[in-house]
């Protein structure tokens, strides 16, 4: 499954406290459609994170990362 053609239904930079740089926080729908899947990039550094708020998918799927903000959803 590769969520990567979906759209994020949130896409907003937020600067957390005292931060000088933004981070781009990026929310997806999970496979079921009950929980997401969060995405933050540390803008500048090329760094990011991403995991699933889904208590259902979490037992199913784990998050792969890559280089390059290329995540993907793998099946455990
Ligand atoms: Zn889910």
């Amino acid at each position: 499954m590769n969520d990567r053609s979906e759209k994020p239904i949130v896409d907003e930079e937020r600067y957390p406290n005292g931060a000088s740089s933004p981070t781009r926080h990026l929310e997806y729908r999970c496979p079921c459609g009950k929980g997401k899947i969060i995405e933050e990039r540390v803008v500048g550094f090329g760094d990011y994170y991403a995991w699933l708020e889904c208590k259902t998918c979490a037992k199913k799927y784990e998050i792969e990362t890559g280089c390059g903000y290329l995540w993907k959803l793998v099946e455990k």
